[in-house]
């Protein structure tokens, strides 16, 4: 009998395992896969708290980066870079920057004139407007800090059951293939599988999937300094869409890369330890996306790199796909039993999100503290 049995070994699960143990509990995390293979390490790794939603999924990511903060030394995983640029190419862009950082979650950020941009960094466009600093967010590289996610919840204590479907939830007991699992309570973190665990909760919320073009370019010979977006960001992320001023801009947009927005491209760059840069990225949604790589929508991604980074983009040295749940909210949470939570991040902000959202849950099952907005 377990204290906590933990489906899927995503960002979202392993981050219930990590606040399960320190509060002591002894859970067991069951993946069926022999590895986390999904959303989670094929992501940026890219822990972004400003420009979420306003009210509970910033106060979810700004607890999150705290806490990645906290693990990431006792667990081996390297901080690669901190902070987010978000550089404007249009007057319309700066408009919703300045009246960003006017909010309150613009507080700490800084605006930057296009002069003290090109004296700070390297690799900026020639239609740079100015830009806009945070000093909150992080970056890890997702697909090594998995990993060694999942050793260090092993070294302390986390039973893990890898290659083992939980084929349903009954009362506290977990059913698989091979056997059943006890627990005192289960938490359900699957993603983007619609249709295994509570398709009805699914159907109800209208979740779909959403995929994604990532690719790693070649060392670009310098430091882009810290991750960067462009003005594609600002029509994306609610943080930035919700506000008024953002209305301007996406009639810019509409009428300059309609092509853009149809493939849902707005760009990030990040750098890795070794130089190489993680870019993207597309959105393309339905609950059977093409598995197919298109270097059409490639092309588009690697436009928008070439405009604000203002160099040839170098060459592709890896290309992948990644799928995510998505609904009209960022989270779905519900409560099919009542020692049973089904947890899925229903937007893209699962790497920012998770560590918060872990903490309510845990205190939902075992005790409360913390609650944020819904
Ligand atoms: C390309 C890409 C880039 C992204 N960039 C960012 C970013 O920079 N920052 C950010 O915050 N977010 C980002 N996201 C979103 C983020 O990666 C996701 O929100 C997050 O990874 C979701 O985590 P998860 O644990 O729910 O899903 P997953 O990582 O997909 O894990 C779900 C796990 O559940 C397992 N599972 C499912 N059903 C069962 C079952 N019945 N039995 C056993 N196991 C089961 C699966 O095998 C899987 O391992 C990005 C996503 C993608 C795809």
């Amino acid at each position: 009998m377990h204290d906590l049995a933990i489906v899927g070994s995503g960002i979202v699960g392993l981050a219930h395992a990590v606040m399960a143990v320190r509060r002591g509990l002894r859970p067991v995390v069951i993946d069926r896969h022999a590895a986390p293979i999904g959303a989670s390490i094929r992501n940026f790794g890219f822990v972004t708290v400003t420009g979420q939603g306003a009210g509970g999924t910033w106060q979810r990511a700004m607890r999150s980066r705290d806490i990645w903060l906290e693990i990431a030394p006792e667990a081996g995983i390297e901080i690669l870079q901190r902070g987010l640029l978000v550089t404007a190419q249009r007057p319309e862009a700066m408009t919703v920057l300045e009246a960003f950082s006017r909010h309150d979650m613009g507080r700490d950020c800084r605006l930057l004139t296009a002069d003290a941009v090109r004296a700070d960094y390297k690799g900026v466009g020639s239609t740079l407007q100015g830009g806009l600093h945070s000093p909150h967010d992080l970056r890890v590289e997702s697909r090594t800090a998995i990993p060694r996610l999942v050793q260090w919840l092993a070294n302390h204590g986390v039973a893990f059951r890898f290659e083992t479907t939980a084929l349903a939830i009954e009362g506290t007991e977990v059913v698989t293939p091979q056997g059943r699992l006890r627990a005192g309570a289960v938490v359900v973190c699957p993603g983007d599988d619609l249709s295994c665990l509570y398709p009805d909760i699914y159907a109800r919320h209208a979740v779909t999937r959403s995929q994604l073009h990532m690719m790693r370019l070649s060392p670009p010979g310098f430091d882009i300094g810290c991750p960067r977006m462009s003005d594609l960001s600002l029509v994306r992320y609610r943080g930035y869409a919700e506000l008024k001023e953002s209305e301007a801009l996406a009639g810019g947009l509409a009428r300059e890369q309609p092509q853009h927005l149809e493939a849902g491209i707005h760009l990030i760059v990040t750098q890795g330890a070794d130089g190489s840069l993680v870019v993207g990225d597309s959105h393309h949604y339905g609950r059977a996306p093409e598995p197919f790589y298109d270097v059409a929508v490639e092309a588009l991604i690697l436009d928008e790199f070439k405009r604000v980074l203002g160099i040839d983009p170098p060459p592709v040295i890896e290309r992948w796909l990644g799928t995510y749940a998505s609904a009209a909210d960022d989270l779905m949470y519900a409560s099919p039993d009542d020692r049973v939570r089904l947890v899925v991040v229903t937007s893209g902000t699962g790497a920012s999100t998770s560590f918060g959202i872990a903490e309510e849950t845990l205190n939902d099952l075992f005790g409360t503290e913390t609650s944020y907005e819904r």
